[in-house]
């Protein structure tokens, strides 16, 4: 049995300030029955990690570096997150793979490098618009989950996010065909690839997920929980997507 996972990714927004935001998370979730992550940026980590106390939400970074230290000047390593309090990070997100023009080899690098510190690693896939509508969907989904996703990924160290780039911060969502179908596909590829741990092997789907849309794609087959943007930003609107889980 796979447990559901509702992960929050905060890119580069929050501040001191909206550590309100975790301790209304916590008191709204005393004793949750799925499991709550959030990825704020770097420089809150700690801070996080501090205020959740005892409670078992996670908290992730949004990527590391594949090395653990170093001259790389404004990278962090792996281990670093780790001694900052994170137990999760989140690698090939589509803003770095185009920001940043990270390549599938490099997101396997740092998952490799994840997973040696000790993290969980949110592999981070999906198609562009253009490639959708070129009908490429699955050939590029399949590619990168090939390309990215270490050989020895188990159900306890790795996570697959499934995010359609056009979905992303648009307010356009995925319909529940279009994601059962890219799901199904990854799962059956990682019985292909990974046989011994393709059943343990979380998949996310994230783009646009919110309270009103959240149950219908938590009732497609295969999808795990969600990698939420915008709406992780307040407990207001992220604690109705944890309740659409339980
Ligand atoms: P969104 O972002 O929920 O704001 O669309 C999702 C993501 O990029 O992980």
């Amino acid at each position: 049995m796979r447990r559901k996972l509702a992960a929050g990714n905060w890119k580069m927004n929050g501040s001191m300030s909206a550590m309100s935001e975790v301790d209304g998370l916590v008191k709204a979730h005393p004793d949750p029955s799925v499991d709550i992550l959030l990825c704020p940026p770097a420089t809150l980590i700690w801070s996080m990690a501090s205020m959740r106390g005892e409670h078992p939400m996670a908290v992730g970074a949004q990527d590391c570096h594949a090395a653990v230290s170093g001259a790389h000047t404004g990278d962090i390593s792996a281990p670093m997150l780790r001694e900052a309090g994170a137990s999760h990070v989140i690698v090939g997100h589509s803003e770095r793979r185009a920001d940043h023009r990270e390549t599938s080899e490099e997101v396997l690098t740092k998952a490799e490098a994840a997973h040696a510190a000790g993290l969980v690693a949110i592999v981070c896939l999906g198609e562009t618009l253009e490639e959708r509508e070129a009908g490429r969907t699955l050939e590029v989904v399949g590619a990168q989950l090939a390309a990215s996703v270490p050989a020895s990924a188990t159900g306890t160290d790795t996570v697959i996010a499934y995010e359609p780039v056009w979905a992303i911060g648009t307010g356009k969502v995925a319909t529940t065909d279009e994601i059962a179908e890219v799901h199904a596909f990854l799962r059956a590829e990682l019985r292909r690839s990974h046989p011994s741990s393709a059943a343990e092997i979380r998949l996310l789907y994230g783009g646009s997920v919110k309270a009103s849309n959240a149950a219908e794609i938590f009732a497609v087959p295969d999808v795990d929980g969600a990698l939420v943007g915008g709406a992780s930003l307040t407990a207001e609107q992220f604690s109705p997507i944890i309740r659409a889980l339980e």
